[in-house]
């Protein structure tokens, strides 16, 4: 069997409901040769997950998925194989997880205008994570009982324009690019069919973006093969994965997107093409 990668995960250290363990766990039974965590606007769950990976014998990528804006459309641009330790992209990490904490404040704030008596703690104490979102909200809805299902707190509450919905400070795509580059990254734009923001492709590529999504669970097999075609003629690598988030939407995802090893090959080579350039006069006399 050809070798297959998952790039696009998620744990609980943001937004899924798997510990690093579980998530390795499931792709090992997959038999996937490798995987990237994609944790939004985090890499605290990749030590953790490297270390899974390695008892389990598995290729681990490090990764982050920011949240940026583009034209006045949310972009999220996923970066690989950066370095997780890097001081840089630590504070500025730390940053977007303080703004994160404070939209669920508002967020909770609002709901309880609304008579819902929804309390923050429990909207922490549920995430238990620094990159806490509104999916996060919406689970501790159903909790409280306070709503029936996900969907319901998405509609009625949570969802762009409705009552508790709060507007969310995002960085310009560039801005991403050149945090994810600067920390020794490969920048992916994620999912580009989701919300069909190709006009922002060009502009992207001049910010000095490396790859596409092309491979999404949402993906159609026509978007998919569009966004190939854009790849090429941008010269982008191409990535996928499932965007798993653990139990969160019922079945679980990963390894649903197969996206063979050759693609992460690419990546790797651009990361370490990258490492060398941030290296001033290497090799050279
Ligand atoms: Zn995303
Ligand atoms: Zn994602």
């Amino acid at each position: 069997m050809s070798q297959v990668v998952d790039l696009h995960l998620h744990t609980h250290f943001s937004d899924g409901t798997w510990l690093p363990e579980e998530l390795v766990a499931q792709a090992a039974r997959l038999r996937l040769t490798a995987i990237a965590l994609t944790d939004h606007d985090t890499v605290e769950g990749c030590a953790p997950t490297a270390a899974a990976c390695e008892t389990a014998r598995l290729e681990f990528v490090s990764g982050t998925e920011l949240t940026a804006e583009q034209d006045g459309h949310e972009i999220h641009i996923l970066g690989y194989l950066i370095e997780t330790s890097h001081p840089i992209l630590l504070a500025e990490l730390a940053k977007f997880q303080h703004v994160r904490q404070e939209r669920i404040r508002e967020m909770v704030v609002r709901l309880n205008r609304l008579n819902v008596p929804l309390k923050v703690e429990s909207v922490f104490a549920l995430a238990n994570c620094r990159s806490p979102g509104r999916p996060h909200v919406a689970r501790a809805l159903v909790e409280a009982r306070l709503c029936g299902n996900l969907d319901e707190a998405f509609e009625r509450f949570l969802k762009k324009h409705r009552p508790a919905w709060v507007p969310k400070f995002k960085m310009s795509a560039a801005e991403a690019i050149a945090l994810i580059h600067r920390a020794g990254g490969v920048a992916v734009m994620a999912h580009p069919g989701l919300n069909r923001t190709d006009d922002v492709i060009p502009t992207m590529v001049e910010a000095g973006m490396d790859g596409i999504e092309c491979f999404h669970t949402k993906h159609s097999t026509s978007m998919v093969e569009h966004y190939l075609e854009l790849a090429d003629r941008f010269h982008l690598l191409v990535t996928g994965g499932s965007d798993c988030h653990g139990l969160s939407k019922g079945t679980p995802l990963v390894g649903t997107v197969k996206v063979p090893y050759q693609h992460l090959e690419r990546l790797k080579a651009r990361a370490a093409e990258r490492k060398k350039e941030t290296i001033p006069n290497k090799g050279r006399l």
